[in-house]
């Protein structure tokens, strides 16, 4: 089953048109790559599709067209988004930060459990539970971002390019959660990643953005094999 299906999505800045016509498609529990050069407009689809930005086309998900949605709209439907730069609130302890993911839910005993769940994910967490967020490396904030945006159980988890200015090892580390974070809840997620090797280690398939557009589509195996994909985004 198709969990979201973006057509034909178009999306200005004022009036400059950065998103031309995008097409991307998530099965229910798949993970699907956005790759593409600084300004292509991968963030951009991702605030398309959470509501953060107005977009024209089309922006289907579990069967009903959300574009227009607000943010919290989107977000009671189950689509979490983890923007780049984290986003995780400074001032509240790692604990809290937790609690204020899952504020939608009522069910208290399956947000404790949910807790521990993330803190086995990220173990390093553990350690700093009663720190306040802002006091922890990027690596760790990073983690605190992914497990917040777990703590609502949202269907499809976006992700902004969550390597960005992480040592090689931790970068590593986050990705083997996130997959483990995959395969053990089932969650769909939509990975921007500028570091294609590492994307390419947890998606199914990618798409490709150039200025607005989608330029290559197809499965991890077949853009690996390609050699402007191997040019232009892993390494030679
Ligand atoms: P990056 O990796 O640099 O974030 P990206 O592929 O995610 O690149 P977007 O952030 O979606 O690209 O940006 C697409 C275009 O829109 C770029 O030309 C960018 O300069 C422009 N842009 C992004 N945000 C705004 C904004 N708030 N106001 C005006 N223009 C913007």
């Amino acid at each position: 089953m198709t969990l979201l299906e973006l057509t034909d999505v178009t999306a200005f800045y004022g009036p400059v048109q950065v998103l031309e016509g995008i097409s991307l498609s998530v099965p229910d529990g798949g993970a699907v790559g956005i790759l593409g050069a600084n300004g292509a407009g991968k963030t951009t689809t991702l605030r398309a599709i959470s509501g953060t930005v107005r977009a024209g086309g089309s922006i289907v998900f579990d069967g009903k067209d959300i574009r227009g949605s607000r943010p919290d709209q989107a977000a009671a439907l189950g689509i979490a988004h983890v923007p780049e730069g984290r986003g995780t609130l400074g001032e509240l302890t790692v604990r809290e930060n937790l609690r204020v993911g899952a504020y939608l839910r009522k069910d208290r005993k399956a947000i404790q459990t949910d807790i521990d769940y993330c803190l086995d994910l990220f173990p390093q967490l553990q350690d700093r539970i009663r720190s306040n967020s802002s006091a922890l490396s990027g690596g760790e904030q990073q983690m605190l971002a992914i497990a917040r945006a777990y703590m609502a159980r949202p269907r499809l988890l976006l992700l902004d390019e969550a390597s960005l200015g992480l040592a090689p090892s931790t970068a590593k580390d986050v990705y083997q959660a996130i997959k483990r974070l995959r395969v053990e809840s089932g969650i769909a997620m939509v990975v921007v990643e500028q570091n294609a090797n590492l994307a390419f280690t947890l998606v199914d398939s990618a798409t490709v953005l150039e200025t607005g557009r989608n330029v290559i589509t197809g499965s991890s195996a077949e853009l690996k094999g390609m050699d402007e994909i191997r040019r232009a985004y892993l390494g030679g």
